[in-house]
């Protein structure tokens, strides 16, 4: 287990470093989880130009054409449908809150208790905001 996570680890830095020799340019967000979903979004959209160029020049019969196209708005889709969920969890993990009893303060992202309420949490750094019940 921690050999596989160095082993990511270091596959990481070396891809990082490559990526900033090869662009010579500031990396705009090296880890965004929209990422993979973004690059998805655009290989579908680059298959649905091809498919066009395809069916124009006459490689494609209407059926398949038609057939093609709508598997890939389906796939679409689905990828638009997986960004707003994971915008919507993005934002519910932002609103961190915190709950308070008798025994302290809890924070709700690490499950860390406190005696005392903080604006961050000690141990994993996140804002801490006291529910109000
Ligand atoms: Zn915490």
């Amino acid at each position: 287990m921690t050999i596989a996570i160095a082993a990511l680890i270091a596959v990481g830095a070396i891809v990082f470093i490559l990526t900033v020799r090869a662009k010579d340019l500031p990396e705009p967000e090296p880890v965004s989880p929209f990422q993979h979903l973004d690059e998805r979004k655009a290989a579908i959209y680059e298959n649905l130009r091809d498919l066009q160029f395809e069916y124009r020049v006459g490689k494609l019969s209407d059926q398949d054409y038609q057939n093609t196209k709508k598997d890939l708005q389906r796939e679409l889709a689905l990828v638009l449908a997986e960004v707003d969920a994971l915008k919507a969890r993005l934002n519910g993990a932002e609103q961190v809150v915190v709950q308070a009893n008798v025994n302290g303060f809890l924070c709700v992202s690490c499950g860390a208790k406190f005696e005392k309420q903080l604006k961050f949490c000690g141990e994993c750094g996140k804002p801490m905001k006291v529910a109000r019940a």
